[in-house]
């Protein structure tokens, strides 16, 4: 099948990458002029696992294509993605305007039949709004389906190529066999494609994204809790984890969710159930405990130091929102450089993808390290912001060798406490406490 992605970042570059690799024709357009000069050169802009292999055999095979032009993407294309940017508005709902520009402009272009896929998560009824827009602008016959995207950064391929479910929003039969035919090649293991209505589509994606920020913002109080009481967090966790009603994913304390979906998804979802008359209390106190999550750690450093940092210095390993991807998109690290920096102490910070994208951010308001180990020189404490996996099992004689004091503040939970004890190190993580 011929396929027009539009929009390239992360879900739209392996959408379109993914789809080659299962043998359609893919073009990806994206207004950023750069980045598709870049991508022309065979050059990836984003860093995500096993993508790099894919987008180089598929530009190779001449299946994958880039350009900056709508008109000559779509032409032949029987399937356009929209995979365009849904960011917050003032007032936290989805910002369509991005969406509603390219469905104009398709309006004005279209000369024959195509299916217009939206994978950008978007609030219920934007399908509607889309055909709308679309009506408005021409004759052509088009239909307009709601295809939200579940993959997740760092699992990004994986997802894709081996989805759990395929949701598919479409009340035309034609657009349905079309989307069918597409999606076959990555459901042979017997994974669902789950038709339903659009509208149902468009709530589904915010549902479980909602439900999966509630999850971990549960199991935040709770860890909040057992430090009140002395109780350890992970053996909590392992205690109801097992109960296959719940499940052990997405039990991890830590310090707050980011991200570029996480935190605007909930916002919208709330913002959503005003605007219809129904006040989701349970997405508003996810929120507000997630803001003040973010800062947990701060906390426990102001505690250490008795509320004075000012003119200390503070190693941060990790700046990603998570581990494995560039993403910096709402990282809890971007929120602890801010209270550092504003108390008067200094960050040198490491991150293994992130750092560009931070240094584009915040520049020289914090260092900068070659290492792991080199964000560590002369800090009077190490702070751990992102659990990558280079972190879990470091030479903690180099480390101590490095710091001025045996300090640690792991908003991520990496190490046993009992081998911290014994390695004497003053030791703060999230739910759990040395003194146990
Ligand atoms: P992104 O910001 O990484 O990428 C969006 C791309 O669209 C950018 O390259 C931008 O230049 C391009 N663009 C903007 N306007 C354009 C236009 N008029 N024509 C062509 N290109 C244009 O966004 P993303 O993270 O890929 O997210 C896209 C959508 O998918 C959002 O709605 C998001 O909520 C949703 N989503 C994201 C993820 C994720 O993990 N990132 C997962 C599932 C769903």
């Amino acid at each position: 099948m011929k396929i027009a992605v539009v929009g390239t970042g992360y879900v739209g570059l392996v959408t379109g990458t993914c789809f080659a690799e299962t043998g359609n024709e893919v073009i990806c357009v994206d207004i950023n002029e750069e980045k598709v000069a870049a991508m022309q050169r065979g050059e990836i802009p984003i860093y995500e696992p096993h993508l790099d292999v894919l987008f180089e055999r598929n530009i190779k095979q001449g299946r994958l294509h880039f350009t900056t032009d709508l008109a000559s993407a779509v032409k032949d294309a029987k399937i356009i993605f929209l995979a365009l940017p849904t960011p917050p508005g003032e007032d936290g709902s989805a910002d369509l305007s991005y969406i509603l520009k390219v469905a104009e402009d398709l309006g004005g272009i279209i000369q024959d039949y195509k299916v217009i896929v939206d994978k950008s998560t978007v609030p219920v009824g934007t399908a509607e709004k889309v055909t709308n827009v679309l009506k408005d602008k021409t004759s052509v016959q088009f239909d307009v389906v709601s295809n939200p995207e579940f993959l997740r950064e760092g699992f990004a391929v994986d997802d894709f190529l081996k989805p759990d479910r395929v949701v598919v929003g479409t009340s035309s039969e034609k657009a349905r066999k079309v989307m069918e035919e597409l999606y076959k090649p990555f459901v042979r293991q017997g994974n669902p494609i789950i038709f339903m209505d659009e509208k149902s589509a468009e709530l589904t994606k915010y549902a479980a994204n909602s439900f999966l920020a509630t999850k971990i913002t549960f199991m935040n109080e709770i860890a909040n809790f057992c430090e009140k009481v002395g109780a350890d967090v992970d053996m909590v966790r392992r205690g109801v984890g097992t109960d296959t009603r719940i499940g052990p994913r997405f039990l991890f304390p830590g310090i707050g969710y980011g991200g570029s979906c996480f935190p605007k998804d909930v916002q919208a979802l709330a913002k959503s159930g005003k605007e219809s008359g129904y006040e989701f209390k349970i997405l508003e106190s996810v929120m507000e405990t997630n803001e003040k999550q973010k800062l947990r750690l701060i906390e426990k450093v102001d505690a250490h130091y008795g509320g004075d940092i000012a003119g200390k210095t503070f190693a941060m390993w990790g700046l990603a929102f998570k581990p494995d991807t560039d993403d910096i998109r709402e990282a809890p690290a971007l929120y602890m450089i801010d209270a550092l920096v504003e108390r008067g102490a200094k960050v040198q910070a490491y991150d293994p993808e992130a750092m560009d994208n931070v240094k584009r951010l915040v520049g020289d308001k914090i260092s900068y390290a070659e290492s792991m180990y080199e964000a560590l020189d002369g800090a009077d404490a190490l702070l751990i912001a992102t659990e990558w996996s280079a972190f879990r099992n470091p030479d903690f004689e180099k480390i101590s060798g490095k710091l001025k004091e045996k300090v640690i503040f792991d908003g991520r939970n990496l190490y046993e406490l009992d081998r911290m004890r014994d390695l004497g190190y003053s030791y703060e993580s999230i739910g759990r406490s040395m003194d146990l």
